[in-house]
């Protein structure tokens, strides 16, 4: 059993720590490494380095920064393969759908590369006369990121392209369920031409966390997570005089109206809800069927659910993996079996599925669960599972005031043929990204991700524009360059424009 330790200033280390968390290949259900679990004077090492990393970094011209992260780029997407199977072990996601997810983490340091671009400042010649003025943007300093499980590659590129292409340096605290994925990264920045304590890796638990928060040389912290801790992080780190984003749960609705292609909705439906074994914060959890589309989608999506193939994420013919630990298993069996004893017509049910050769590993089928009620837990719990439960709406408008009473606003969709149905729907719901027949709306990384309400805490969305204004500050000059022989005295009222 290998020990994954801490990266921190350009080398491993277990530091102070002690503790140790168990990792284990969900696939096999076995344990399979041990993760390091930070103490405060661990967090406390890795600030030190990038602090220190930050006196040069912060120098470094833009093309230089941008060249590294070209280096980044291509050292990334040579490396897909290795860093989906890292993913897959730890995760239990398959192949495909790894390869995915470092896909879209590839896509925010491309447009980190672009960072010359980025970083442009504006300027007014003569905004009175003799006077210019204009304005730029600087990096924060120390920049922290505490990132879930769900998306051990991708999530934390949504966040250190983008800061340390501004000019911050960066500590990385990853889930410690799936915690290699990190180091991997970590080794490609240094073979990358980035220098030491620039990128930080620091494996934990709420020990490390807490650190984090309280640092006094921790100048922003990006979370994402589940709601209660996003919550959590965003209360003490801003109360600590931090600039905090933090990204919260979801729970996901899709509204298909009958004059939707059912066939098509069905198989999209499918896929968003049953990908990743549903344990993705974009998942479609809730499927609501306005009027006649109810029962003929009913029918093909439990074809589609019972056609879906479960097995080792390592396995090309696998569809769909095993979830993430055996407490998570339990977690979403229990759901479903709550919703059948609330009264929910269980369509498809996917507890005590075995995959053979893998009668240990955290599996759970794909679950289709109709007649739901807004108040029953299938409904109001986010479950995190291959479960997609199924609520009947009247109209269109009944499907957005369900999708509105929601805490929740991450993502939803809709399917349909009406244009203005769609319109409706995308100025009516309060959230923050929206699919018209895409049931996954994951915004390209030169937009920015973030949902509305209690998906998010903080101002600021993720990567894109609102990440790299996330990650620096604005400075705004008045110059004047006064010849010696127009220099007269000053005036006493307030600067106004001549
Ligand atoms: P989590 O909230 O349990 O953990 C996230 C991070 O917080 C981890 O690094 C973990 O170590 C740390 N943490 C956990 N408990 C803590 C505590 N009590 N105090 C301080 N830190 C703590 O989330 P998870 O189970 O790893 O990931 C799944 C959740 O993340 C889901 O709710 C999902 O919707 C959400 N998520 C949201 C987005 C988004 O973009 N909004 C993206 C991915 C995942």
């Amino acid at each position: 059993m290998t020990t994954i330790e801490h990266w921190i200033g350009g080398g491993f280390t277990s530091g102070a720590s002690t503790r140790r968390g168990p990792v284990y290949n969900p696939a096999t259900g076995q344990q399979q490494h041990e993760v390091v679990l930070a103490e405060p004077g661990d967090v406390d090492a890795a600030v030190t380095a990038a602090k220190t990393a930050f006196e040069t970094w912060r120098d470094t011209s833009l093309s230089k920064r941008a060249k590294i992260l070209f280096n980044f780029r291509e050292l990334v997407n040579n490396r897909t393969k290795q860093l989906a199977e890292i993913l897959s072990d730890e995760h239990g996601k398959v192949l495909s759908d790894a390869a995915g997810e470092v896909q879209r983490g590839l896509e925010v340091i491309e447009f980190a590369c672009g960072i010359p671009h980025l970083l442009k400042g504006e300027y007014s010649d003569q905004a009175s006369t003799g006077v210019d003025v204009f304005s730029f943007r600087q990096p924060l300093g120390v920049c922290a990121g505490i990132t879930p499980f769900n998306f051990p590659a991708m999530v934390p590129m949504w966040m250190h392209p983008v800061a340390i292409a501004c000019g911050n340096t960066f500590v990385l605290k990853p889930s410690e369920r799936d915690p290699s994925a990190s180091n991997y990264v970590a080794e490609l920045w240094r073979e990358a031409g980035l220098p030491d304590g620039v990128f930080n890796v620091v494996h934990g638990d709420k020990v490390a966390v807490d650190a984090i928060l309280d640092h006094p040389d921790i100048a922003a912290v990006s979370f994402v997570g589940s709601t209660p801790i996003a919550r959590y992080i965003h209360q003490r780190g801003t109360a600590g005089g931090k600039r905090v984003q933090a990204l919260g749960g979801a729970k996901n609705h899709a509204i298909i109206l009958p004059d939707a292609d059912l066939e098509f909705a069905a198989n999209h439906l499918a896929a968003a809800a049953y990908g990743s074994a549903g344990e993705r914060c974009m998942a479609i959890s809730a499927a609501v069927a306005v009027g006649g589309a109810g029962d003929p989608l009913m029918d093909i999506l439990t074809r589609k659910a019972n056609e879906v193939v479960v097995g080792s994420g390592r396995d090309p013919k696998s569809e769909m993996g095993p979830v993430v630990t055996a407490a998570a298993k339990e977690r979403i069996e229990g759901l479903i079996g709550t919703g059948e004893q609330q009264g929910a017509k269980l369509l498809v049910d996917g507890r005590g599925l075995k995959v053979p050769g893998f009668e240990e590993g955290f599996f759970v089928g794909p679950t289709l669960i109709d007649q739901v009620q807004p108040e029953m837990d299938v409904y109001t719990e986010e479950i995190f599972g291959p479960v997609l439960s199924v609520v009947r709406a009247d109209s269109v408008d009944a499907a957005i005031e369900l999708i509105n009473a929601n805490p929740y606003g991450n993502g939803t969709a809709i399917f349909t043929n009406s244009g203005e149905a769609a319109r409706r729907f995308q100025r009516g719901v309060n959230v923050g990204m929206i699919g018209i027949n895409v049931p996954i709306p994951v915004p390209m990384a030169y937009y920015s991700f973030g949902g509305w309400k209690d998906s998010l805490f903080g101002d600021k969305h993720i990567h894109g524009p609102e990440g790299v204004s996330f990650y620096t500050r604005a400075k705004v000059v008045t110059s004047r360059w006064p010849h010696v022989e127009s220099a007269h005295g000053a005036s006493m009222h307030f600067p106004t424009a001549t």
